[in-house]
């Protein structure tokens, strides 16, 4: 079975392979093709496209935002085809990217009030680039000698409902569906279920609310997604009209465990995606 991979992370945001260097892993791995999908960003895609161009591989734009519904906690969506420089896009994530700054800000002040004070510094070295996140605030505890890995950093200070959980602003499912689309790219619900609470029938009602605001598809296999709840989630997706996706969420070093191109996705469902988002640009940027 020919595969894929629609869901990865880069130094652009919290991941540890640079983009080439991702598209590279994924030319050995034989993929036909690697979504490049970084956090709140759109800084690796340029490096990963040429790359793709250099190597023969599809390497399709992408992102993951993450958005917020009251009471059912966070949802995160990916983007798929997005224009690199897409001005509108660029824009709105200048805006979210200051909801991050100021969350971060609001973390490291928490952190020291619980004894743990971080170097700013540092925090951003680790880093490496504009999207910081709790990750490297996690590795840089870790590098204080406050938890004994970033798992464990989660588990005791960063994670929700642990003591330095801090609430970022984040937008509506609806905003990102409605942003991500004018920008040409198509939506995907990622790891459904992960971060949500919630019953299974409650969420299986909001997906049928965000196949209404206009989401594209979902994924249906992820390394977090149990096979049973995989299942319920496909003939649910099938019934909507949502069309399968599915990634590691590959992050390199930053998650040791997540290997790319783990599960296998077939290679057919990105044809489904091309044909979706074919019918969805606007007729001056459709191919004749
Ligand atoms: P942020 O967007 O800055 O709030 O950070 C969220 C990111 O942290 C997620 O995308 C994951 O990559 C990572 N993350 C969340 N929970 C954990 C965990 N328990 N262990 C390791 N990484 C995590
Ligand atoms: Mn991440
Ligand atoms: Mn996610
Ligand atoms: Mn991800």
């Amino acid at each position: 079975m020919e595969r894929i991979d629609l869901h990865a992370h880069t130094t652009a945001s919290d991941g540890s392979l640079r983009p080439a260097e991702l598209v590279q892993l994924a030319a050995r791995l034989g993929l036909r093709a690697v979504a490049l999908t970084d956090h709140d960003g759109l800084d690796g895609l340029a490096e990963g496209l040429a790359e793709g161009r250099r190597l023969g591989l599809e390497v399709v734009p992408g992102i993951e935002l993450s958005t917020r519904r009251d009471g059912l906690g966070s949802l995160h969506l990916l983007g798929l085809w997005l224009e690199p420089t897409d001005a509108g896009l660029r824009a709105w994530l200048a805006g979210q990217q200051a909801t991050r700054v100021e969350r971060n800000q609001r973390l490291l002040a928490r952190l020291a009030e619980l004894g743990m004070p971080l170097d700013p510094q540092q925090v951003a070295r680790q880093a490496g680039g504009p999207v910081i996140g709790r990750p490297h605030v996690a590795q840089a505890l870790v590098a204080g000698g406050h938890a004994a890995t970033v798992a464990d950093a989660f588990a005791r200070w960063l994670s929700r409902g642990r003591p330095a959980y801090v609430e970022r602003v984040r937008p509506s499912p609806e905003e990102a569906i409605e942003v991500l689309h004018r920008a040409g790219g198509l939506t995907i619900l990622a790891h459904p279920g992960l971060a949500w609470r919630g019953e299974r029938a409650r969420q299986l009602g909001e997906l049928a609310a965000l196949a209404r605001a206009g989401l594209d598809g979902i994924e249906l296999r992820h390394p977090e997604l149990a096979p049973d709840w995989a299942a319920d989630l496909a003939a649910e997706a099938a019934r909507l009209g949502l069309l399968p996706s599915g990634g590691s969420d590959f992050h390199g070093a930053a998650k040791p465990e997540i290997r790319l191109g783990e599960p296998p996705v077939p290679a057919e469902w990105l044809e489904g995606l091309r044909a979706r988002r074919i019918a969805r640009l606007p007729d001056h940027r459709r191919p004749c």
